[in-house]
């Protein structure tokens, strides 16, 4: 198969939601809706943001197959729903926003996957960033940053890593990236 599954991930505050709005703006790729059991945060809509499910469904989905990957992370899980993603690749290349241990485990099982990992210019800027944010309380800005540095933690690991310096750049080497590597793959 010639089309891509392209595997964004990055910590938290990086920029990757706007990075992805930009590339679906480029056209020539199906963002992947993924299933959480959070809560749906002001603005967030069913369907578009995520597919909002009870614990009790999501564990129902894991248990028939229907996630291509999935992680329990931030007190909730997120995953991947398999046949949309499939469904998707049969047509056009198909982007996934997804955080390190889902993007492994999708390497494990396609290899062909392409991974990138958006970092901050500086660590330090991005937690100062997180926590200026305000929006959230204390433990939670405690635990976005560990789970930033986490992330990060896991760099070697992907194909590719971009740092988000200057939005249009780093949206063009990821163009030129998936470029790339569809060149190798025809
Ligand atoms: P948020 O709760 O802020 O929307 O997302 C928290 C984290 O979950 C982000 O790093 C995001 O990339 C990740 N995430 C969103 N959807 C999925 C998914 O389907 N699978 C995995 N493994 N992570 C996801």
């Amino acid at each position: 198969m010639k089309n891509l599954l392209i595997v964004l991930s990055g910590p938290s505050g990086v920029g990757k939601g706007t990075i992805v709005k930009k590339l679906l703006q480029k056209g020539g790729f199906a963002l992947s809706v993924s299933c959480t059991t959070r809560l749906p945060r002001a603005g967030e809509r069913e369907g578009e943001s995520y597919f909002f499910i009870s614990k009790e469904q999501f564990e129902q989905k894991i248990d028939c197959g229907g996630f291509l990957e999935y992680s329990n992370h931030f007190e909730n899980y997120y995953g991947t729903p398999r046949d949309f993603v499939e469904k998707q690749l049969e047509k056009t290349d198909v982007v996934l926003e997804i955080e390190v241990d889902g993007a492994l485990q999708v390497k494990k099982s396609n290899p062909k996957a392409l991974l990138i990992m958006i970092l901050p210019p500086s660590e330090e800027e991005l937690k100062a960033r997180l926590l200026k944010r305000g929006s959230e309380n204390e433990q939670t800005i405690a635990r976005r940053i560990s789970r930033m540095q986490y992330e990060i933690s896991k760099k070697d690991s992907y194909d590719y890593t971009v740092v988000n310096d200057d939005l249009e750049r780093a949206v063009e080497e990821i163009l030129k990236i998936i470029a790339n590597k569809k060149g190798d793959i025809k």
